[in-house]
């Protein structure tokens, strides 16, 4: 992480602080790690995005690859499910243990196996070497690999020895795998089986033991059954659900970027097997285009497609996986996930009828081409909280220029509050005016009066939290009937006809501002 990143996001963390954006939840017991709380902006923010997702994926006017309108219909799940749900989706069994994967050698650890040397004397931006705890030529190799490193001897009195989980984030990222060549190929500690577990009943004993989701996707699938017998649904189609997901991270971190409660906007796209390709290419081109469409226009945005060895198990003779990814100030230079796009073909589909007992009866019956079969799925799944977390990343511009030194530069559509209304003066009938206005807009849009301070300051207190449009009612609009409309980033001025303010703020919000 670079010094100029690191005080950026410091002061980003800052700002959603001091503005309403974002608290630590149960701040007043000192926190809780991995959890966060939105404030009065934030939950606005966060909301905006989730509608706009829901909007222009649900109720949207999409038109498919071959011209034809995108069908696409939502649920609403349940966050604990039988948990037979996460047997058949691979997430219960194998290991519960953290776990790291080396992308240079591909070898998997226990993290919390894993020794790292260290130099007694280090500094804060020292090199590790790691091996795995009990093997002791492992941990001559990696110390004097080390040694030979820092152009010195491998003794006990210059390196000491420490458990690799004992280091934080920025430490992990400067040590060396054991099968590796290069510091920073290991991926954190993750749990193989993050779920939270709770007990439905009385009786807390393996029986009754649940799952907090780790994921809104399997709802859909395991309701996929019941969307195609009671609505008029058919392949292709698709199925949208948004809401919370838990994961119990072993290192959350990056403020709200790898949390252990967030909310998940996922689509399951059901499509024939022969139209993989062409449906994930439209969805893959359909997504990264939307991120940029809400605001993420610049070059911190990109779309980055999978390596064939990346690829998850289900996916490896499939269309293909991209990731849409973002250079959050805490990845940059580099880039952090904010959506993932796949195409899983059948794997979750045939995984639950195999466990549900239903088998082949749960193959969907394509009426067009008289053919019964397990569709395949193009997934996009995405982050509503690392999607709030790049516009705010995105949004954030210091003005040393302005009253307020820095402004949110959110599109109009995410934006929190859409306007400020402001009597110039508290008198000559300036206020009311201003509460009329507020009262007729305050229905279709999220709008704040404020008659106190200074103008310059009013400009400043919405500057920072975003607003894009501030309107002034001054001595002259009891004449003309217009108030001022104050444009955030230009800080241009025009004036607008009282009656026309609704309609300027809707072109704005949802034309191509
Ligand atoms: P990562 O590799 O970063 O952990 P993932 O590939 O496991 O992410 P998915 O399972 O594909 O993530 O989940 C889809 C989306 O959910 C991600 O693109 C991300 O936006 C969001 N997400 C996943 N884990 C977290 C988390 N711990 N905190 C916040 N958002 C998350």
């Amino acid at each position: 992480m670079s010094e100029t990143s690191t005080k950026r996001m410091e002061d980003i963390v800052a700002l959603c602080r001091r503005r309403g954006f974002i608290f630590q939840s149960s701040e007043i017991y000192g926190g809780i790690n991995g959890f966060w709380d939105y404030g009065p902006y934030g939950s606005e923010l966060k909301r905006n995005l989730k509608n706009a997702w829901w909007e222009d994926i649900v109720h949207g006017d999409l038109v498919g690859p071959t011209g034809e309108p995108v069908k696409i219909v939502g649920v609403d799940c349940t966050i604990i499910m039988n948990p037979k749900v996460w047997e058949a989706s691979g997430h219960v069994g194998g290991f519960n243990d953290p776990m790291v994967d080396c992308k240079e050698s591909r070898s998997r650890y226990r993290a919390d196996h894993l020794m790292v040397v260290v130099n007694r004397q280090a500094g804060e931006d020292a090199r590790m070497t790691a091996f795995m705890d009990g093997d002791d030529a492992g941990m001559e190799k990696a110390g004097k690999s080390l040694a030979k490193y820092e152009k010195t001897e491998w003794s006990p009195e210059v390196y000491e020895i420490r458990p690799y989980m004992d280091l934080d984030a920025a430490a992990m990222a400067r040590v060396v795998g054991p099968d590796a060549d290069a510091p920073g190929t290991l991926t954190e500690p993750r749990m193989f089986n993050l779920m939270f577990e709770t007990y439905c009943g009385a009786i807390r004993d393996e029986d009754a033991k649940t799952y907090l989701r780790p994921e809104t996707a399997q709802g859909i699938f395991v309701n996929f059954q019941n969307v195609v017998d009671s609505s008029r649904v058919k392949i292709p189609f698709g199925i949208a659900q948004i809401g919370k997901a838990f994961r119990n991270e072993v290192t959350p971190r990056n403020f709200t970027f790898r949390s252990r409660e967030f909310e998940q906007m996922e689509l399951e796209f059901f499509i024939h097997p022969s139209e993989a390709e062409q449906w994930y290419a439209w969805w893959r081109d359909n997504r990264f285009a939307w991120w940029k469409s809400i605001g993420l226009a610049g070059d911190n945005l990109i779309l980055r497609e999978h390596d064939r060895d990346e690829l998850a198990h289900y996916a490896k003779e499939g269309a293909g996986t991209s990731d849409i990814e973002y250079r959050f100030p805490f990845t940059a230079p580099g880039f952090g996930e904010l959506e993932g796009v796949a195409h899983r073909a059948d794997f979750d589909l045939k995984a639950h009828a195999e466990h549900c007992g239903k088998g082949d009866k749960m193959r969907y019956f394509d009426q067009a081409r008289n053919e019964r079969y397990f569709p395949h799925v193009i997934e996009p799944s995405a982050g509503a909280d690392r999607g709030a977390l790049a516009l705010l990343c995105e949004a954030y511009t210091p003005d040393e220029s302005r009253a307020s030194k820095v402004f949110m530069n959110f599109h109009p559509r995410v934006a929190p509050v859409k306007a400020g209304i402001f009597p110039l003066v508290a008198k000559d009938g300036m206020p009311e005016i201003a509460d009329k206005l507020h009262k007729e807009l305050r229905r279709r849009f999220v709008v704040e009066t404020d008659a106190k301070q200074s103008i310059g300051k009013r400009y400043a207190r919405m500057d920072e939290c975003g607003t894009p449009y501030c309107i002034t009612i001054d001595g002259d609009t009891t004449g003309d009937q217009a108030v001022t409309i104050r444009e955030r980033n230009t800080q241009s001025q025009e004036r607008v006809a009282l009656d026309k303010v609704g309609a300027f703020l809707d072109e704005k919000i949802h034309g191509d501002a």
